[in-house]
């Protein structure tokens, strides 16, 4: 064993308890595709623990396109996009992506993950300042870390407390850069975006978003977060990912040529690491195309949604404030919710169980994701074993 720091060794004996308590549902063997169901050990359960909400990492489409690229290019292109790991896959995918935003120019990065960190820390040195939403996702987090920047956190959605943020560090000398997630990933609710702009717009601080679970979502066309506003200029920078709408794996930024051409040198998530193998750059393109094409997905998406927020709330559950595919059940503590998603999974029903570091002590709660592709047969299914659950556990009457 090597000697780690006792910090460490306490959170590794809390690993070891979790995983002999029986009660850990986190990275289960799955043996199927991400569809509405999902073999699970060797069980068929109905999907609720991924983010593919439109269920397009299955679509025949979108995996024809895969194959038909991996036949071309192989499965991977076997460099850094300043490599060999630029193909006219990438550009075009570059291209529908700049122009889904409205923007000059984008760039492909390997994950989202990336996207952000690569953004953040292309974009902001030492001497600046990075504004972040105190519920902004980890890849924001570890991005202003890798960027060296001071950071500063103002309470969730609250724009009257980002006022006050912007206001006491008017006279910072650095580039001041506020981000925030569109989309909340444990929450599923939306970032206030005007009034974001009221505030920051005048006070010259750079606005970006992560695009992560509101692209391909939010929107009369599925654009995100600038169409559900509609405000077109309402983000000098648009991160995001294709691990949620599409399904898959990747992520971009979009911006003007000079602030893409800035990352393109200088982001190193970007410049040292191999690029996005071009059979998923294919599919990516596909999926864009589908939003476009099947608009229907996003309807039913919708439909699903609202069908499962109302089950819930007559049910008595708290949702949150959650408006969106991603849907927090509210349980409120460690124990009862790793037993409540153990339960749920022996009903057949595969949730997340999120407990601290996750979400705040006392936030703790069983997370879904909602898909397009759930049938009604499903839901209420799903529904139904909630209910029994949630009597059970007390949590409902
Ligand atoms: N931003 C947000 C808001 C996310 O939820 C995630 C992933 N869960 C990411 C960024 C990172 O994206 P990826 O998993 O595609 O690397």
């Amino acid at each position: 064993m090597i000697n780690l720091s006792p910090p460490l060794q306490q959170k590794l004996q809390m690993l070891e308890m979790l995983a002999s308590s029986g009660l850990s549902t986190y990275g289960l063997t799955v043996s199927s595709g991400c569809g509405p169901t999902m073999m699970v050990e060797g069980r068929e359960c109905i999907n609720f623990i991924s983010n593919s909400y439109l269920g397009f990492s299955m679509h025949p489409q979108v995996i024809e396109a895969a194959c038909q690229a991996a036949r071309k290019y192989g499965i991977g292109i076997g460099g850094s996009p300043l490599a060999c790991g630029t193909t006219e896959l990438h550009l075009r995918l570059a291209e529908i992506i700049a122009r889904t935003y409205g923007k000059q120019e984008a760039l492909v990065f390997a994950t989202g993950y990336q996207a952000l960190t690569g953004m953040l820390s292309g974009l902001l040195t030492g001497k600046d300042l990075a504004l972040v939403d105190n519920l902004d996702h980890r890849s924001i987090i570890d991005g202003c870390k890798l960027a060296g920047c001071r950071i500063r956190s103002f309470v969730h959605n609250n724009s009257e407390d980002l006022r006050r943020l912007v206001e006491s560090t008017s006279s910072h000398q650095g580039h001041r850069l506020l981000i925030v997630d569109s989309v909340y990933s444990m929450d599923g609710d939306i970032a206030p975006l005007p009034e974001i702009n009221d505030i920051c717009r005048p006070a010259g601080v750079t606005v970006c978003i992560d695009e992560a679970h509101s692209l391909g979502i939010l929107g009369r066309s599925g654009k995100g977060l600038l169409e559900h506003f509609d405000l077109p200029d309402g983000a000098d920078v648009v991160a995001g990912t294709f691990s949620k709408f599409a399904g898959a794996v990747g992520g971009f930024c979009a911006a003007d040529s000079q602030v893409i051409e800035l990352l393109r040198m200088q982001a190193s998530p970007f410049v040292f690491s191999a690029s996005l193998p071009p059979a998923i750059v294919a599919a990516v393109t596909t999926s864009f195309e589908l939003l476009e094409r099947e608009p229907h997905w996003r309807r039913q998406l919708w439909d699903n949604v609202h069908f499962v927020l109302e089950g819930l709330h007559e049910m008595g559950y708290d949702t949150g404030a959650s408006r969106t595919p991603v849907i927090p059940v509210m349980i409120r503590d460690t124990e009862k919710v790793l037993r409540m998603n153990r339960a749920l999974l022996d009903e057949g029903v595969y949730a997340s169980a999120v407990v601290h570091p996750g979400v705040p002590l006392r936030q703790e709660r069983i997370r879904l994701g909602v898909m397009a592709s759930h049938t009604r047969e499903q839901l209420t299914r799903a529904l139904e074993a909630f209910q029994r659950v949630g009597r059970r556990f007390d949590v409902i009457s």
